[in-house]
C-alpha cells in the first residue's frame, strides 16, 4: 500500500517561486511502472531494458520486446516512455553472452551502444521492437555510453533504417545518455544530433573520478556531489540551451532532496529517480527556492571537495549567506 505522502499531488511540481519540476520515473522491470503511476509520476525517464533479459540464455526477439514495451505503453497514456537500448558489457553479461566464448567480460571492453553496435543484430531487433511500438505512444530512444557525434550518429542511423523497414510513418525522438568523460568533450557534436539528452550521474561520476560507482553508497568523496560532477552537469546544461535540447537527471543521486537542489539549481527541470523516492522529493522541491538554488549552485562549483558543498547546504551556513 502507498502512504498518501508518497503520491504526488497529480500536475507539475513546483518550487516555491514557481519553477516546473518534472519527476519521471527509473524503472528496470515492467512491473516497476506500477509504482511510477500508483504515484502520480510524469512518465518514464529510464527504462533500463538490459534488467528484462540478465537471466535469459536465450537473445530476446523482437516480438517478446514488443510484447513487454506496448502494455507499458498503453498504461503510460500520453505520457512519455523513455526505453535505454541494451546497455551490456561488463558486470551486466547476461547468460546468452557469457555462452559467447568471443565475449570480454572486462567492463571496459565492449559496453553499451560501443557494445550495441559490435552486436547490430540484437540492436536491430530491439529498435523494431520499439519503432513498431512507438507508432502508437509517446514512446523515445536512449543511447547508453554514447562517447560522440560517431557511435551516436551511427546508431541514429540505424533506427532510421528500421523505420524505413517497418514502414513507419513516426520516427520516435532519440537521446543519447551523457555519462562518459568523452561526451562531455563532444558536447556539440551530440547535441546537434540529438532530441534530447539524459545526464547518468552514476557512471558519470565513477568515470570522471575514477572510482567504481558501488563506492558512492559508502564514501564521501565518490558522490555527484564532487565539484568536478556538477561543473560537467553545468556544461551541459549550458551547451544544450544553445542547442534547444531538453536534458535530464537520471542518476540515482537525482533523488537526494540535496543534491536535487543544486540540480535545480544548475538549471536542470527533469528528473527521473526511483520511484519508492518520489513522493519525499516533491515534498522537498516544494519548500525550495530557485533563487537560492541557484545562488548555492554558483557557490557549490567553486569548492574544492564534497565535503565543502555539503557544508554549503547546511541550515547554519545557508543562514549565514
Ligand atoms: C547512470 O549511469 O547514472 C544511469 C542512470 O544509468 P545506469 O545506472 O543504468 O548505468
Ligand atoms: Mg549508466
Amino acid at each position: 500500500l502507498t502512504d498518501a505522502s508518497d503520491t504526488l499531488n497529480s500536475g507539475p511540481c513546483r518550487t516555491l517561486d514557481g519553477i516546473e519540476i518534472t519527476l519521471l520515473g527509473n524503472v528496470g522491470l515492467s512491473a516497476d511502472l506500477d509504482q511510477v503511476l500508483r504515484r502520480g509520476m510524469a512518465g518514464v525517464g529510464l527504462f533500463r531494458t538490459e534488467f528484462l533479459y540478465l537471466q535469459s540464455t536465450q537473445r530476446p526477439d523482437t516480438e517478446a520486446q514488443r510484447r513487454i514495451f506496448a502494455p507499458m505503453a498503453k498504461r503510460l497514456g500520453d505520457r512519455p516512455l523513455v526505453i535505454r537500448t541494451f546497455d551490456l558489457g561488463g558486470d551486466k553479461l547476461p547468460p546468452f553472452l557469457s555462452l559467447d566464448e568471443n565475449m570480454d567480460p572486462s567492463s571496459l571492453s565492449l559496453r553499451g551502444l560501443r557494445f550495441s553496435l559490435a552486436e547490430k543484430h540484437l540492436l536491430r531487433s530491439q529498435l523494431t521492437a520499439i519503432v513498431q511500438v512507438a507508432q502508437e505512444a509517446d514512446v523515445r530512444i536512449l543511447f547508453p555510453m554514447v562517447i560522440g557525434g560517431h557511435d551516436f550518429a551511427q546508431a541514429i542511423s540505424m533506427v532510421e533504417e528500421v523505420v524505413e523497414e517497418c514502414q513507419a510513418f513516426k520516427r520516435p525522438q532519440i537521446g543519447a545518455m551523457i555519462e562518459t568523460p568523452a561526451a562531455l568533450f563532444c558536447l556539440d557534436e551530440i547535441l546537434e544530433l540529438a532530441d534530447f539528452v539524459a545526464i547518468g550521474t552514476n557512471d558519470l561520476t565513477q568515470y570522471l573520478l575514477a572510482a567504481d560507482r558501488e563506492l558512492s553508497a559508502e564514501s564521501e568523496l565518490v558522490t555527484a556531489m564532487h565539484p568536478a560532477v556538477l561543473r560537467a552537469i553545468q556544461q551541459v546544461v549550458v551547451a544544450a540551451k544553445r542547442w534547444n535540447c531538453p536534458v535530464c537527471v537520471c542518476g540515482e543521486e537525482a533523488s537526494d532532496p540535496e543534491f536535487a537542489e543544486l540540480l535545480i539549481g544548475l538549471g536542470i527541470q527533469e528528473l527521473s529517480i526511483s520511484p519508492s523516492r518520489a513522493g519525499e522529493l516533491a515534498t522537498a522541491i516544494g519548500k525550495m527556492n530557485s533563487a537560492t538554488a541557484s545562488a548555492l549552485a554558483q557557490l557549490a562549483q567553486k569548492c574544492r571537495s564534497p565535503q565543502e558543498v555539503r557544508q554549503l547546504l547546511t541550515p547554519e551556513s545557508r543562514q549565514e549567506q
